[in-house]
Protein backbone atom coordinates (compact mmCIF):
# COMPACT_ATOMS: atom_id res chain seq x y z
CA UNK A 1 0.00 0.00 0.00
CA UNK A 2 1.19 3.89 -0.80
CA UNK A 3 1.99 5.85 1.71
CA UNK A 4 0.09 8.70 2.72
CA UNK A 5 1.31 11.80 4.60
CA UNK A 6 -0.31 14.87 6.01
CA UNK A 7 0.82 16.54 2.85
CA UNK A 8 1.82 16.43 -0.59
CA UNK A 9 3.60 19.02 -2.14
CA UNK A 10 1.56 20.85 -4.83
CA UNK A 11 3.62 21.41 -8.64
CA UNK A 12 2.80 22.75 -11.78
CA UNK A 13 2.78 20.52 -15.06
CA UNK A 14 6.60 19.91 -15.96
CA UNK A 15 6.35 21.78 -18.89
CA UNK A 16 4.00 25.09 -17.72
CA UNK A 17 7.57 25.57 -14.89
CA UNK A 18 9.87 24.67 -17.93
CA UNK A 19 8.67 27.43 -20.42
CA UNK A 20 8.13 29.39 -16.89
CA UNK A 21 12.22 29.87 -16.52
CA UNK A 22 12.96 29.40 -19.78
CA UNK A 23 13.85 33.38 -20.19
CA UNK A 24 16.58 32.88 -17.21
CA UNK A 25 18.80 31.42 -19.97
CA UNK A 26 18.97 34.26 -21.72
CA UNK A 27 18.92 36.89 -19.02
CA UNK A 28 21.30 35.05 -16.86
CA UNK A 29 19.83 36.87 -13.77
CA UNK A 30 19.22 34.16 -10.93
CA UNK A 31 18.43 36.34 -7.90
CA UNK A 32 18.43 39.73 -6.08
CA UNK A 33 14.70 40.81 -7.17
CA UNK A 34 14.90 39.74 -10.91
CA UNK A 35 11.73 39.96 -13.46
CA UNK A 36 10.25 36.49 -11.69
CA UNK A 37 10.36 38.07 -7.84
CA UNK A 38 8.93 41.36 -9.65
CA UNK A 39 6.16 39.47 -10.95
CA UNK A 40 5.24 37.03 -8.21
CA UNK A 41 5.03 40.12 -5.81
CA UNK A 42 2.72 42.15 -8.19
CA UNK A 43 0.65 38.96 -8.48
CA UNK A 44 1.06 38.35 -5.06
CA UNK A 45 -0.42 42.05 -4.30
CA UNK A 46 -3.85 41.55 -6.11
CA UNK A 47 -4.05 37.62 -4.91
CA UNK A 48 -3.73 38.53 -1.31
CA UNK A 49 -5.60 41.41 -1.20
CA UNK A 50 -2.97 43.63 0.26
CA UNK A 51 -1.37 46.99 -0.18
CA UNK A 52 2.47 46.00 0.29
CA UNK A 53 3.94 42.86 0.25
CA UNK A 54 8.24 41.64 0.29
CA UNK A 55 8.95 38.63 -0.16
CA UNK A 56 11.31 36.18 1.69
CA UNK A 57 13.43 33.31 1.25
CA UNK A 58 11.25 31.57 3.66
CA UNK A 59 8.16 32.12 6.45
CA UNK A 60 11.09 31.86 8.71
CA UNK A 61 13.04 34.80 7.63
CA UNK A 62 10.00 36.86 6.63
CA UNK A 63 8.66 36.91 10.39
CA UNK A 64 12.28 37.12 12.19
CA UNK A 65 13.15 40.08 9.80
CA UNK A 66 9.79 41.67 10.32
CA UNK A 67 10.42 41.53 14.10
CA UNK A 68 14.20 43.07 13.25
CA UNK A 69 13.02 45.83 11.09
CA UNK A 70 10.50 47.26 13.64
CA UNK A 71 13.33 47.07 16.32
CA UNK A 72 10.98 45.63 18.92
CA UNK A 73 12.59 45.83 22.16
CA UNK A 74 11.11 43.70 25.64
CA UNK A 75 8.13 41.10 25.87
CA UNK A 76 6.48 39.80 22.81
CA UNK A 77 2.52 38.19 23.53
CA UNK A 78 2.77 34.81 21.76
CA UNK A 79 0.92 31.54 21.72
CA UNK A 80 2.94 28.42 22.28
CA UNK A 81 0.44 26.16 20.09
CA UNK A 82 2.67 26.96 16.83
CA UNK A 83 5.22 25.85 14.80
CA UNK A 84 9.02 26.13 16.70
CA UNK A 85 9.28 28.78 13.77
CA UNK A 86 7.45 31.50 15.77
CA UNK A 87 8.68 31.39 19.01
CA UNK A 88 12.29 31.06 17.86
CA UNK A 89 11.94 33.99 15.47
CA UNK A 90 11.54 36.42 18.58
CA UNK A 91 14.29 34.90 20.79
CA UNK A 92 16.72 35.30 17.86
CA UNK A 93 15.58 38.56 17.53
CA UNK A 94 16.32 39.28 21.39
CA UNK A 95 12.90 39.82 22.49
CA UNK A 96 11.83 37.35 25.11
CA UNK A 97 8.13 35.67 24.12
CA UNK A 98 5.51 35.68 26.82
CA UNK A 99 3.12 33.00 26.32
CA UNK A 100 -0.60 33.48 25.95
CA UNK A 101 -3.09 30.78 26.52
CA UNK A 102 -5.22 29.55 22.96
CA UNK A 103 -9.56 28.82 23.03
CA UNK A 104 -9.81 25.69 22.59
CA UNK A 105 -12.76 26.20 19.53
CA UNK A 106 -9.98 27.51 17.02
CA UNK A 107 -7.02 27.03 18.86
CA UNK A 108 -5.68 30.81 18.37
CA UNK A 109 -4.93 33.01 20.77
CA UNK A 110 -7.20 33.49 24.18
CA UNK A 111 -8.25 37.27 24.10
CA UNK A 112 -9.32 37.66 27.34
CA UNK A 113 -6.33 36.29 28.44
CA UNK A 114 -3.53 38.81 26.53
CA UNK A 115 -4.06 42.19 29.04
CA UNK A 116 -3.14 40.33 32.20
CA UNK A 117 -0.10 39.64 30.26
CA UNK A 118 1.26 43.06 28.99
CA UNK A 119 3.66 44.57 31.10
CA UNK A 120 5.96 47.43 30.99
CA UNK A 121 8.48 45.60 29.18
CA UNK A 122 5.60 44.85 26.22
CA UNK A 123 6.50 46.04 23.17
CA UNK A 124 4.39 43.73 20.52
CA UNK A 125 2.11 40.79 20.10
CA UNK A 126 2.75 38.25 17.89
CA UNK A 127 -0.64 35.84 17.24
CA UNK A 128 -0.76 32.50 14.59
CA UNK A 129 -3.84 32.27 12.57
CA UNK A 130 -3.37 28.36 13.42
CA UNK A 131 -4.70 25.95 10.74
CA UNK A 132 -5.83 28.98 8.84
CA UNK A 133 -8.41 30.07 11.58
CA UNK A 134 -8.79 33.40 11.79
CA UNK A 135 -7.74 35.36 15.13
CA UNK A 136 -9.72 37.79 16.91
CA UNK A 137 -8.21 40.46 15.01
CA UNK A 138 -10.47 43.52 16.39
CA UNK A 139 -10.27 42.69 19.57
CA UNK A 140 -6.47 41.70 19.22
CA UNK A 141 -6.47 45.44 17.14
CA UNK A 142 -8.23 47.08 20.29
CA UNK A 143 -6.12 45.88 22.49
CA UNK A 144 -2.96 46.61 20.57
CA UNK A 145 -4.20 50.19 20.54
CA UNK A 146 -4.85 50.23 24.12
CA UNK A 147 -1.28 49.84 24.91
CA UNK A 148 0.17 51.25 22.37
CA UNK A 149 1.43 47.19 20.88
CA UNK A 150 2.59 46.42 17.61
CA UNK A 151 0.83 43.46 16.50
CA UNK A 152 2.59 40.70 13.33
CA UNK A 153 0.34 38.28 12.29
CA UNK A 154 2.26 34.56 12.03
CA UNK A 155 -0.28 33.99 9.03
CA UNK A 156 2.26 30.84 7.72
CA UNK A 157 -1.26 28.82 7.48
CA UNK A 158 -3.49 31.43 5.93
CA UNK A 159 -2.59 31.99 2.42
CA UNK A 160 -5.86 32.80 0.46
CA UNK A 161 -8.21 33.06 3.53
CA UNK A 162 -10.24 36.07 3.82
CA UNK A 163 -11.96 37.64 6.51
CA UNK A 164 -15.08 40.00 6.50
CA UNK A 165 -14.28 40.74 2.57
CA UNK A 166 -10.40 41.49 3.14
CA UNK A 167 -7.39 39.52 2.61
CA UNK A 168 -6.17 38.53 6.39
CA UNK A 169 -3.40 39.90 5.75
CA UNK A 170 -5.00 43.66 5.97
CA UNK A 171 -4.85 42.88 9.69
CA UNK A 172 -2.28 43.99 11.60
CA UNK A 173 1.16 46.12 11.40
CA UNK A 174 2.16 43.23 9.76
CA UNK A 175 0.94 39.64 8.67
CA UNK A 176 3.89 36.70 7.60
CA UNK A 177 3.26 33.84 4.95
CA UNK A 178 5.21 30.73 4.58
CA UNK A 179 5.31 29.76 0.90
CA UNK A 180 7.15 26.38 1.95
CA UNK A 181 6.66 23.02 -0.16
CA UNK A 182 4.06 21.60 2.50
CA UNK A 183 2.12 24.79 2.93
CA UNK A 184 -1.14 25.22 0.96
CA UNK A 185 0.87 27.78 -1.48
CA UNK A 186 4.18 26.59 -2.45
CA UNK A 187 7.31 28.85 -4.04
CA UNK A 188 9.40 25.44 -2.97
CA UNK A 189 10.50 27.45 -0.18
CA UNK A 190 9.83 31.01 0.28
CA UNK A 191 7.57 32.90 2.59
CA UNK A 192 6.42 37.72 2.23
CA UNK A 193 5.77 39.98 4.78
CA UNK A 194 2.48 42.09 4.16
CA UNK A 195 2.66 45.51 6.02
CA UNK A 196 0.84 48.86 6.59
CA UNK A 197 3.53 51.07 6.73
CA UNK A 198 5.82 51.70 3.64
CA UNK A 199 8.61 52.65 6.07
CA UNK A 200 8.56 49.38 7.50
CA UNK A 201 9.00 48.80 3.56
CA UNK A 202 12.00 50.22 2.74
CA UNK A 203 13.85 48.52 5.94
CA UNK A 204 12.73 44.87 4.90
CA UNK A 205 13.74 45.40 1.24
CA UNK A 206 17.62 46.28 2.73
CA UNK A 207 17.47 44.21 5.34
CA UNK A 208 16.75 41.22 2.96
CA UNK A 209 20.09 42.36 1.61
CA UNK A 210 22.77 42.52 4.11
CA UNK A 211 21.00 46.21 4.64
CA UNK A 212 22.59 46.90 1.67
CA UNK A 213 21.07 50.95 0.47
CA UNK A 214 23.34 50.90 -2.81
CA UNK A 215 26.41 50.05 -3.64
CA UNK A 216 28.51 52.29 -1.39
CA UNK A 217 25.92 52.47 1.75
CA UNK A 218 24.90 50.00 4.44
CA UNK A 219 22.38 50.98 6.53
CA UNK A 220 21.52 47.79 8.55
CA UNK A 221 22.92 44.79 9.75
CA UNK A 222 20.74 42.80 7.39
CA UNK A 223 21.55 39.15 6.21
CA UNK A 224 20.32 37.30 2.99
CA UNK A 225 17.06 36.68 3.08
CA UNK A 226 15.95 37.14 -0.38
CA UNK A 227 13.94 35.16 -2.48
CA UNK A 228 14.98 33.56 -6.33
CA UNK A 229 14.13 33.76 -9.71
CA UNK A 230 13.65 30.05 -9.61
CA UNK A 231 11.15 29.53 -6.50
CA UNK A 232 9.14 32.95 -7.50
CA UNK A 233 8.56 31.53 -11.11
CA UNK A 234 7.43 27.83 -9.25
CA UNK A 235 5.20 31.03 -7.10
CA UNK A 236 4.15 31.80 -10.15
CA UNK A 237 2.82 28.50 -12.07
CA UNK A 238 1.10 27.51 -8.14
CA UNK A 239 -0.52 30.50 -8.18
CA UNK A 240 -2.77 30.01 -11.32
CA UNK A 241 -4.50 26.96 -9.92
CA UNK A 242 -4.16 28.21 -6.17
CA UNK A 243 -7.88 28.59 -5.74
CA UNK A 244 -9.13 25.49 -8.00
CA UNK A 245 -6.62 23.96 -4.96
CA UNK A 246 -8.82 25.77 -2.54
CA UNK A 247 -11.94 24.19 -3.68
CA UNK A 248 -10.38 20.45 -3.89
CA UNK A 249 -9.22 21.03 -0.23
CA UNK A 250 -12.83 21.74 0.99
CA UNK A 251 -14.64 18.90 -0.90
CA UNK A 252 -12.15 16.78 1.18
CA UNK A 253 -12.92 18.46 4.17
CA UNK A 254 -16.18 17.87 3.25
CA UNK A 255 -16.01 14.60 3.33
CA UNK A 256 -13.81 14.10 6.59
CA UNK A 257 -16.79 16.54 8.33
CA UNK A 258 -19.41 14.47 6.93
CA UNK A 259 -17.75 11.35 8.76
CA UNK A 260 -16.61 12.26 11.63
CA UNK A 261 -19.02 15.22 12.90
CA UNK A 262 -21.10 13.31 14.59
CA UNK A 263 -18.28 11.08 16.45
CA UNK A 264 -18.74 10.99 20.01
CA UNK A 265 -15.46 11.79 21.43
CA UNK A 266 -14.42 13.71 18.50
CA UNK A 267 -14.52 17.13 18.05
CA UNK A 268 -13.84 19.31 15.06
CA UNK A 269 -12.20 22.56 14.16
CA UNK A 270 -14.89 25.41 14.20
CA UNK A 271 -16.53 27.18 11.12
CA UNK A 272 -15.75 30.93 12.04
CA UNK A 273 -17.95 34.01 10.86
CA UNK A 274 -17.46 35.97 7.86
CA UNK A 275 -14.34 33.69 7.14
CA UNK A 276 -13.47 32.36 4.01
CA UNK A 277 -11.03 29.34 4.81
CA UNK A 278 -8.27 28.18 3.02
CA UNK A 279 -8.49 24.38 4.55
CA UNK A 280 -5.07 24.49 4.86
CA UNK A 281 -5.27 21.71 7.90
CA UNK A 282 -8.03 19.05 8.92
CA UNK A 283 -7.30 18.74 12.96
CA UNK A 284 -9.53 16.97 15.08
CA UNK A 285 -9.36 16.99 18.95
CA UNK A 286 -9.84 13.09 20.79
CA UNK A 287 -11.14 13.21 23.74
CA UNK A 288 -9.89 9.65 25.21
CA UNK A 289 -13.02 9.73 28.03
CA UNK A 290 -15.51 9.73 25.34
CA UNK A 291 -13.78 8.60 22.57
CA UNK A 292 -12.72 4.99 24.41
CA UNK A 293 -8.93 5.76 22.56
CA UNK A 294 -6.61 8.08 22.91
CA UNK A 295 -4.78 10.39 20.53
CA UNK A 296 -1.63 8.60 20.81
CA UNK A 297 -3.69 5.32 19.82
CA UNK A 298 -5.28 6.41 16.80
CA UNK A 299 -1.99 8.21 15.59
CA UNK A 300 -0.59 4.41 16.06
CA UNK A 301 -3.44 2.82 14.28
CA UNK A 302 -3.25 5.27 11.20
CA UNK A 303 0.55 4.67 11.14
CA UNK A 304 0.51 0.95 11.18
CA UNK A 305 -1.87 1.25 7.81
CA UNK A 306 0.63 3.57 6.22
CA UNK A 307 -1.12 6.64 6.77
CA UNK A 308 0.88 9.63 8.62
CA UNK A 309 -1.38 12.11 10.57
CA UNK A 310 0.57 14.61 12.68
CA UNK A 311 0.80 16.16 16.19
CA UNK A 312 0.35 19.19 15.21
CA UNK A 313 0.95 21.32 17.73
CA UNK A 314 2.56 18.82 20.13
CA UNK A 315 4.69 19.53 21.68
CA UNK A 316 4.10 22.92 22.61
CA UNK A 317 7.01 25.45 21.97
CA UNK A 318 7.24 26.32 25.48
CA UNK A 319 7.83 22.84 26.34
CA UNK A 320 10.87 22.24 23.96
CA UNK A 321 14.24 21.05 25.30
CA UNK A 322 16.06 24.50 24.33
CA UNK A 323 14.01 25.96 26.35
CA UNK A 324 13.91 23.76 29.45
CA UNK A 325 13.15 25.71 32.92
CA UNK A 326 12.64 29.21 31.20
CA UNK A 327 9.03 28.41 30.01
CA UNK A 328 5.89 26.35 30.74
CA UNK A 329 3.70 24.42 29.47
CA UNK A 330 1.58 24.16 32.72
CA UNK A 331 1.38 27.72 32.50
CA UNK A 332 -1.08 27.56 29.23
CA UNK A 333 -3.16 25.04 30.29
CA UNK A 334 -5.84 24.66 27.32
CA UNK A 335 -3.17 25.07 24.53
CA UNK A 336 -1.46 22.22 26.49
CA UNK A 337 -4.49 19.73 26.77
CA UNK A 338 -5.13 20.78 23.19
CA UNK A 339 -1.73 19.35 22.37
CA UNK A 340 -1.97 15.72 23.93
CA UNK A 341 -5.41 15.77 21.82
CA UNK A 342 -5.27 17.25 18.77
CA UNK A 343 -4.23 14.98 15.50
CA UNK A 344 -4.41 16.78 12.11
CA UNK A 345 -5.34 14.34 9.12
CA UNK A 346 -4.18 14.10 5.67
CA UNK A 347 -5.41 16.96 3.12
CA UNK A 348 -4.05 18.12 -0.01
CA UNK A 349 -4.76 18.08 -3.65
CA UNK A 350 -5.18 14.76 -5.42
CA UNK A 351 -6.01 13.27 -1.96
CA UNK A 352 -8.40 10.49 -3.03
CA UNK A 353 -11.97 10.44 -1.70
CA UNK A 354 -11.34 6.69 -1.31
CA UNK A 355 -8.44 7.09 1.05
CA UNK A 356 -10.34 9.79 3.00
CA UNK A 357 -13.09 7.47 3.38
CA UNK A 358 -9.85 4.79 4.55
CA UNK A 359 -8.59 7.34 6.68
CA UNK A 360 -12.16 7.97 8.52
CA UNK A 361 -13.18 3.97 8.50
CA UNK A 362 -9.38 3.56 10.69
CA UNK A 363 -10.74 6.28 13.07
CA UNK A 364 -13.51 5.21 13.56
CA UNK A 365 -12.29 1.74 13.86
CA UNK A 366 -10.27 2.49 17.11
CA UNK A 367 -13.49 4.02 18.96
CA UNK A 368 -14.42 1.62 21.85
C1 LIG B 1 5.75 26.78 8.25
C2 LIG B 1 5.62 27.73 9.36
C3 LIG B 1 6.53 28.80 9.58
C4 LIG B 1 7.85 28.92 8.87
O1 LIG B 1 7.80 28.92 7.53
P1 LIG B 1 9.01 28.37 6.64
O2 LIG B 1 8.63 28.85 5.28
O3 LIG B 1 9.04 26.90 6.76
O4 LIG B 1 10.27 29.01 7.13
C5 LIG B 1 6.24 29.71 10.58
N1 LIG B 1 5.15 29.59 11.36
C6 LIG B 1 4.28 28.58 11.21
C7 LIG B 1 3.09 28.52 12.10
C8 LIG B 1 4.50 27.60 10.23
O5 LIG B 1 3.66 26.57 10.12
Amino acid sequence: MNEIYVTRPSLPPFEEYAEEIKGIWETHRLTNMGSKHLELQERLLDYLDVKAIELFTNGHMALELTLQAMNLKGEVITTPFTFASTTHAIIRSGLKPVFCDINPLDFTMDVSKIESLITDATSAILPVHVYGNVCAVEEIECIAQKYGLKVIYDAAHAVGVTYKGKGIASYGDAACFSFHATKVFNTIEGGAVCFRDTELGDVLRKIKNFGIRDAEHVDYVGCNAKMNEFCAAMGICNLRRLEEEIREREVIAKQYRKALDSISGIRLNDTQEFTRPNYAYFPIVIEEEKFGASRDEVFLKLKEKHIFARKYFYPLTNAFECFQGQYFADHTPVALRMSQRILTLPIYVGLSETNVEKICNIILSCKK
